[in-house]
């Protein structure tokens, strides 16, 4: 097994990023209270054998999903999201007369905190449960500790009522999944897909029977009714690559797209055109922030470019919304993840 790899050495494979640091002066983005958390709601039946159980991550609706998806046997979960939630899951699922136990399979999309932190603990609760992961990923989820030391550095004492306790999912729990897997799962036949740009450690899942693609972040967010945005944290960001992913996964031709933030749509051909265009013009703006910085330090482009997001957003959307989307994206971030691929690349 690879061990950890350098890909989190020089950024927090996490998002929604918080601005926790001890430079933690950019737009707050943490929403101020949980006092307008919207009641409980029932998880939404998809179809084909797949339900969506809403954690209300951080007392908002619809930002994280938790796909379930029935199984000869039990039942496999796509990103089970954070061990924080986890409560909120176990409601979900006893809602539909499911319990934890009932868990065969977690197929993680990324390992992202927001996406993984609750395998472990489920694993633990399931022991007959696998957990399906990419290569790159794998070695974290067997040993946290790197990923938790870099994860503290930013989110300090806020680790554990964002993301709960990311408990090592056992190594014969583990499964890697390689590009153009198979994964056989109770009657279920899923095809696997490696998709970088989002994270190095990225798939997607396809499922022929029911046309159905859970992309994870490479469907960017889309939340309440508003448009499909990119998320676009440090440190794996690549454009060309996410553009590449996105053929892929249009390649499939599936009938409906499943990303984890949020929800079930069946337009994937403007839905991946208004990601791809968001995104170009997210790395533009980045890139000229980069050549134009006037003296400006990088927290203050940070904050410049979560306000012409937010600024954006909020012509079109409600201010209730436009913070949705900032709790499920945190734009800051994205700037650094975009900063640092045009780094890379010897731009700024
Ligand atoms: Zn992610």
């Amino acid at each position: 097994m690879i061990f950890a790899s350098d890909h989190f050495a020089a950024g927090v494979p996490a998002h929604p990023q918080v601005d926790a640091g001890p430079s933690g002066m950019d737009t707050p983005h943490m929403p101020k209270s949980q006092l307008s958390a919207p009641a409980a709601k029932a998880p939404t039946a998809i179809g084909g054998g797949a339900t969506i159980v809403d954690l209300r991550f951080q007392g908002h609706a619809s930002i994280i999903g938790v796909c379930v998806l029935e199984l000869e046997g039990g039942i496999a979960l796509v990103d089970p999201g954070p061990e924080a939630r986890l409560g909120e899951l176990t409601e979900g699922l006893a809602r539909i007369g499911r319990t934890l136990e009932d868990v065969r399979a977690v197929l993680l999309t990324h390992i992202h905190l927001d996406h993984a932190t609750a395998a472990g603990a489920i694993a633990a609760r399931s022991p007959g449960a696998r957990v399906y992961v990419h290569g790159v990923g794998a070695p974290h989820m067997a040993d946290p500790t790197r990923l938790l030391a870099s994860a503290e550095r930013i989110y300090g004492d806020r680790m554990a009522t964002l993301w709960g306790r990311f408990v090592p999912v056992p190594a014969e729990q583990l499964r890697i999944v390689d590009d153009d897997d198979v994964v056989e799962l109770g009657g279920r036949s899923l095809e696997v897909a490696y998709l970088p740009g989002h994270a190095s450690h990225h798939v997607a899942y396809y499922e022929g029977a029911t046309g159905t693609a859970w992309v994870g972040d490479v469907g960017g967010i889309r939340i309440g009714g508003g448009p499909p945005l990119p998320v676009t944290p440090p440190p794996d960001i690549d454009v060309e690559l996410w553009r590449d992913s996105i053929a892929r996964v249009m390649a499939w031709s599936p009938d409906r797209i499943v990303p984890t933030h949020f929800g079930v749509y069946t337009d994937r051909a403007s839905h991946f055109g208004e990601l791809e265009e968001a995104l170009l013009d997210w790395s533009e703006w980045v890139r000229g922030s980069l050549a134009d910085a006037n003296g400006k330090s990088d927290r203050e482009l940070r904050g410049d470019f979560a306000r012409w997001v937010e600024d954006g957003l909020s012509e079109r959307l409600s201010s209730e919304l436009t913070e949705r989307y900032a709790t499920a994206s945190g734009f800051p971030d994205s700037w650094s993840g975009l900063a640092r691929y045009w780094r890379k690349r010897g731009k700024g």
